[in-house]
């Protein structure tokens, strides 16, 4: 079910593999690697073995009793990827990337980080197996997860704050390729997110469909029957195609994707190659990346998973936008009724359900993927409410 890998990792027109000759030797590696351990027993029970041990998986799907109550229609259930170690759903990939760079001999990892929350995790995890840890990170986004820098740095990882183009994500990503081409031979990426060349949408894909199998047995322990619609933040995509990847083939299920207003890249993004994928990307007149701005760092991206792109063309998936103050009303909504402070990438998701949820009736289910939690946000809240 997951990463059909035919026709080199295209979904529809979407996906592909754009890079230098040299590059696309690694990437052809990375990809007979990945499936040369992919479904094998002992590289599963390993992965198994850090989902439930590290991790702590599975996490609960909790019943927002209060939410649901207060907004009187759907029954709201939120899936609590805020409760693993590192507070997001970002350790899942990076355990299990980090496993396969084990199997093909890499001694140092190298990542990019917008919100932190990637550094973090795969700072956590080469601590754990003790790898050197190279981290690139926008300089505007060291600015303001600066205490995310940080702890990258008490994990023993080095972060390079990258200053060229806007100091932002994509400009770490340039910056991370760029040492790929240059160390290829003892170095693995850790890439994020469900972007970038053929296998990795399909590798993310892959370690973050643990959300959608634990969801899908949780629902129907607790229901007896399949939620109405799944809701998740898109940022490059990972989280929700996790969420979504076991609802796929359900074809009853609505799977809905929450773009940031200021970043829309699959609502209002047109077929174009970025960071060596195609993809719905938001360009400017002259054709180039255009510069987004969400509140919520995870999610400012001008582009998004290719598998995304695809499930909107063929109509499978649907995919709204929110504003960044719609998100940070739903931030305090969520933190009020339920005890539960969210990531502002997250209260993208709980915004829109919330606004679902009204126009359903007390026989429907949401599932909100609750990406990861808000403890990161705090004192950006704390300023923008001030
Ligand atoms: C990074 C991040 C996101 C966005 O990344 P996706 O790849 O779109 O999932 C969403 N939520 C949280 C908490 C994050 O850390």
């Amino acid at each position: 079910m997951t990463s059909k890998m035919e026709s080199r990792g295209y979904f529809g027109e979407f996906g592909g593999s754009f890079v230098p000759e040299e590059l696309q030797q690694v990437m052809d590696i990375l990809e007979s690697e990945f499936l040369k351990y992919k479904d094998n027993p002992e590289f599963k029970e390993e992965f198994q073995y850090y989902l439930k041990e590290y991790v702590g998986r599975e996490n609960p799907l909790t019943y927002a009793q209060n939410l649901t109550k207060k907004i009187g229609g759907a029954k709201i259930y939120l899936k609590r990827e805020d409760l693993n170690h590192t507070g997001a759903h970002k350790i899942n990939n990076a355990i299990g990337q980090i496993l396969l760079a084990k199997r093909m001999g890499a001694k140092r990892i190298i990542a990019e980080t917008g919100a932190g929350q990637h550094g973090v995790a795969t700072a956590t995890a080469c601590a754990m197996f003790g790898l050197e840890c190279v981290i690139y990170m926008g300089k505007l986004d060291t600015e303001r997860q600066a205490l995310n820098v940080f702890r990258m740095e008490l994990l023993g990882a080095k972060v390079v704050a990258v200053e060229k183009g806007q100091g932002r994500l994509k400009d770490a990503v340039d910056e991370a390729l760029n040492d790929l081409v240059q160390n290829y031979k003892n170095t693995f990426y850790l890439l994020g997110s469900a972007v970038g060349p053929h296998p990795y949408p399909s590798i993310v894909k892959h370690f973050q469909a643990i959300i959608s199998e634990e969801s899908k047995r949780q629902i129907l322990e607790k229901e007896g029957k399949l939620p109405t619609a799944i809701i998740a933040c898109a940022g490059g995509g990972s989280n929700a195609i996790g969420a979504f990847t076991h609802y796929i083939n359900e074809e009853n299920v609505r799977l809905v994707g929450v773009e940031p207003a200021e970043a829309p890249s699959i609502s209002q993004g047109v077929p174009a190659v970025l960071h060596g994928f195609k993809s719905l990307t938001l360009l400017d007149e002259k054709g180039d990346p255009q510069p987004t701005f969400s509140i919520a760092a995870g999610l400012d991206y001008p582009s998004v998973g290719p598998e995304h792109s695809f499930l909107k063309d063929s109509g499978r998936a649907e995919y709204v936008t929110i504003k960044g103050e719609e998100a940070l009303e739903a931030f305090q909504i969520l933190s009020k009724t339920e005890g539960i402070i969210p990531a502002l990438e997250s209260s993208h998701a709980v915004a829109h359900a919330l606004n679902l949820a009204k126009e359903l009736t007390k026989d429907d289910i949401l599932i909100v993927n609750l990406s990861g939690r808000g403890d990161k946000d705090v004192e950006q809240v704390f300023k923008m409410l001030k």
